[in-house]
């Protein structure tokens, strides 16, 4: 018997680092090691004793032969990477001993031992700041100060992750661990920028790390846009996740037909959500709220644009593999354009748009309203389609698009813009108004000496929790190496200073 990765794998590589055998790829320091989707455990190299079951933060690798009926294709998954890479990849194939970065991370190497401890806040409590915080702790001696806007900690873990994906919620757990480490302070309901200035953060430590995110949606820029019933994915997340800024009536599922616009990893969240059973909803984290409309809903069908083929979906395969998987839900490609099952029929094993070949086709008739009677409910994948305008006098009532035969209307209620987040400007920070992001070099913010970036807010708004490690270490590193080399400015308040700023401001 061997162990296998499946769907909800946060690639962070944890697993890699307590393999005996490296029978675990792409590793840190191999090629491809960030690019593909998850890792996968090769199935002639593994000795089957669990240490990376024990180790993964998301509760992802189980024993093959155990694996629930929906995640069985995992076995083959995993098996399939050694075969695809052959045998450069296979690396673990001789039980060599594991000698993978994680395990040594490079800047311990680079602080003298007698180096004395550094103060550092980090603002922000999603992924990317406890990375860099876990960091910062597990491998120096550095007090941290934990900051975040919220009353309560985790960021897109809380407030981001689906509440069905209770499993990769987990990881939260190992990251909650650290808000009680006792080199942490953490202050709540802080926001920097309203409540303390940049300037004055950083008075009171050595370094500050900015891991704030992409705080808001990309907009498409066409009319309609901002009609009743047209809104932006981020806020419908939110509001499933019971975020504190979004108001328990914010989101009306009255309509039959829902258009979300993009298919990246949210819209399938999105449109998961929608279309799932809410009774199976029941004991995850989904906001009491939502669960209660999610009930009253009237959304028989999903209809999901992409501007691009079924090659080029920006969704996971993972992703979309469980959604085929989804009990009481019917997928359906729309046919309308013959470029989409020509790429369908065209696509290689390890192709993307293989994973629509089993999904039945038809030419939609928009014209006609989704089944009402129909107990189950279903997903429309409609490829080489953009929105152009969003129709309608006090609410949507539906979406104009392209596609092969023509424009055409798409009757909706409720259209959820799903085409990706952004940066925000950070107060005392320069901006790249462009890119969203904050300028930095390998993490240190530019012209700000003492001032750095992760996550999001450092790379854009791509990238699942496990590439926020990768990010976390350089950023991390390059601070210490500014520590070392006396770059980093020096501090003239104390933590308790802070403290008592924080609480007289707040
Ligand atoms: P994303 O993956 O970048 O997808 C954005 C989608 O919007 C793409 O389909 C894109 O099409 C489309 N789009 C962008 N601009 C458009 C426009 N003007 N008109 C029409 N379509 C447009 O973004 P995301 O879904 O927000 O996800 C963000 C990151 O979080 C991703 O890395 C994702 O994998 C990750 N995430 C992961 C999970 C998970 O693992 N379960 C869940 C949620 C999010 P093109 O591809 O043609 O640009």
């Amino acid at each position: 018997m061997t162990f296998a990765i499946t769907q909800n794998c946060c690639t962070d590589a944890a697993c890699v680092a307590v393999c005996p055998v490296n029978c675990i790829h792409p590793a840190p320091g191999e090629r491809d090691f960030g690019a593909t989707e998850m890792l996968y455990i090769d199935p002639a190299a593994c000795i089957d004793c669990g240490a990376c079951a024990d180790a993964c933060p998301v509760d992802a690798v189980h024993p093959a032969e155990e694996l629930p009926r929906a995640q069985q294709q995992y076995a083959g998954i995993n098996a399939a990477y050694f075969e695809r890479s052959g045998q450069p990849e296979r690396q673990g194939a001789d039980h060599g001993p594991n000698f993978h970065a994680w395990g040594t991370p490079e800047f311990e190497r680079v602080l003298p031992a007698d180096f004395a401890p550094l103060r550092v806040a980090v603002v922000g409590t999603g992924p990317a700041g406890m990375y860099a915080a876990e960091d910062l702790l597990l491998h120096t001696r550095s007090d941290v100060t934990l900051v975040d806007r919220l009353p309560a900690p985790g960021g897109l873990i809380r407030y981001g992750v689906a509440p069905d994906h209770l499993a990769t919620k987990r990881i939260g757990e190992t990251f909650a661990r650290l808000h009680t480490h006792p080199r942490v302070r953490m202050h709540l309901g802080l926001d920097v920028g309203t409540h303390v200035t940049a300037a004055e953060l950083a008075a009171h430590h050595d370094a500050v790390i900015y891991a704030v995110g992409a705080a808001t949606d990309r907009r498409l820029g066409i009319p309609g846009e901002d009609l009743p019933g047209s809104i932006a994915a981020t806020g419908f997340v939110a509001w499933y996740n019971a975020h504190p800024e979004v108001a328990p009536d914010a989101v009306a599922l009255s309509a039959d037909r829902v258009v979300v616009v993009g298919n990246g990893n949210v819209a399938l969240d999105v449109a998961r959500i929608l279309a799932r059973d809410p009774g199976s909803l029941t004991g995850t984290a989904v906001a009491g709220h939502a669960l209660e409309e999610l009930r009253r809903s009237k959304v028989r069908e999903v209809v999901l644009l992409g501007r691009r083929g079924p090659e080029h979906a920006a969704c996971t395969g993972t992703e979309l593999l469980a959604l085929k998987n989804l009990p009481g839900v019917d997928l359906v490609v729309d046919d309308h354009d013959p470029r989409v099952g020509a790429a369908i029929d065209a696509a290689g094993a390890a192709g993307k748009a293989a994973l629509f070949r089993d999904v039945p086709r038809e030419a939609v008739d928009w014209s006609a309203p989704p089944d009402p009677s129909g107990r189950r409910r279903r997903i429309v994948f409609r490829f080489h389609s953009e929105p152009l305008e969003m129709r309608g006098d006090e609410n949507l009532r539906a979406v104009r698009v392209t596609g092969g035969a023509g424009e055409r209307e798409i009757p909706a209620g409720l259209a959820l813009r799903a085409i990706g987040y952004r940066g925000v400007p950070q107060s005392g920070l320069p901006f790249d108004e462009d890119s969203g992001t904050v300028p930095h070099e390998r993490g240190r913010v530019t012209g700000l000496p003492g001032t750095y970036v992760v996550g999001w807010i450092k790379r854009g708004p791509s990238g699942g929790i496990g590439a926020n490690r990768r990010c976390a270490a350089e950023t991390v590193g390059t601070l210490l190496a500014d520590a070392v080399a006396g770059r980093l400015p020096a501090p003239t308040g104390g933590a308790r200073a802070f403290r008592r700023l924080a609480r007289r401001r707040r």
